[in-house]
């Protein structure tokens, strides 16, 4: 009978399965996610993933009102919803973790991605603090705020969660023209490997992702040039022929940092072995 068939594929079954590894593998299930700079390039890949693989909700948090509210919609209001954060202020990042929190229990992961590049490159000799501060303000004050609140929310609720922050390459070389993107990314980098080992007591990692450059809304409107154009001036940043970055290969990564039970305080490059290569 079905019943007697059944039963045979489930006593077969159960001894393969190790609920520890499974445990691992389903990290994403019923978790609760933030996403900063959701709105386009890697945190909309990435909320994107992170829905594919079952958190319960992704709030993606951005200042891109209509495309975010665009984008948590095509990925189902069940799973994905909105919240109009500006990273840079500190009540908006309390507000955008407690309002999470109040409506959907608990905070899991934070993906805080939200970084700009400043309008103009600038080398150390014309460097422009009309630039540099707004910079900073986003890049390195906004990742402390989220990894703060995060990581508050966390402590509180007893959860062992995870937190991942976009870098770059730019953290790990000296950059020839963008500076303050450089020092803002490096200032990045000490604050996972500060955090992590502050919150390792409490159960939480800490890492960060570090892409190599790839053609996203930052990247095309700085440097106003077509997708295409953009991509051929960064494949020869990699040393990976025939294979062109593209944002689900970042999302990639973050999922790995996110579902990993052990690894903190890392710099995980996605970089097609450009920083490790010296000519
Ligand atoms: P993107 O412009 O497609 O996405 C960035 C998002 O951040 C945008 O939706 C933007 O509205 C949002 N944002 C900007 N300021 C904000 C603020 N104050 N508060 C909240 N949201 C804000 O660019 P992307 O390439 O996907 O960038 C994501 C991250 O990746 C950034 O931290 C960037 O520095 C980093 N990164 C990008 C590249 C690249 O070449 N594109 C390479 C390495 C690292």
């Amino acid at each position: 009978s079905n019943s007697t068939s059944l039963l045979i594929i489930f006593i077969v079954w159960f001894p393969m399965t190790d609920s520890s590894s499974a445990l691992r593998y389903n990290g994403l299930q019923g978790k609760v996610a933030i996403v900063t700079g959701g709105a386009s390039g890697i945190g909309e890949a990435t909320a994107r993933l992170f829905a594919q693989h079952g958190t319960r909700m992704v709030v993606i948090a951005d200042i891109q009102d209509q495309l975010g509210h665009q984008v948590a919609t095509s990925i189902g209001v069940d799973k994905c919803s909105y919240i109009h954060c500006d990273v840079a202020d500190e009540h908006q990042v309390k507000s955008l973790v407690e309002s999470t929190v109040q409506r959907h229990g608990q905070l899991h992961i934070m993906f805080s991605n939200a970084g700009i590049l400043s309008p103009s490159e600038q080398t150390v000799l014309d460097l422009d603090f009309s630039q540099f501060d707004p910079l900073f303000a986003i890049n390195v004050r906004g990742m402390a705020l989220c990894v703060k609140h995060a990581a508050r929310a966390m402590v509180e609720g007893r959860v062992r969660g995870s937190i991942v922050c976009t870098g770059s390459v730019a953290a790990s070389n000296g950059g020839k023209k963008r500076t303050d993107y450089c020092m803002s990314k490096h200032a990045v980098l000490g604050l996972v490997r500060s955090a992590s080992v502050q919150l390792g007591v409490h159960g939480i990692r800490v890492n960060c992702v570090s892409p190599n450059a790839l053609a996203t809304p930052l990247t095309i409107n700085a440097l106003g040039k077509s997708v295409e154009e953009i991509e051929k001036t960064y494949e020869t940043y990699a040393r990976l022929k025939g294979s062109v970055l593209n944002v689900k290969d970042v999302a990639d990564a973050v999922l790995f940092l996110t579902c990993n039970e052990f690894v903190s305080g890392l710099d995980l490059l996605v970089d097609g072995s450009f920083v490790g290569s010296t000519s």
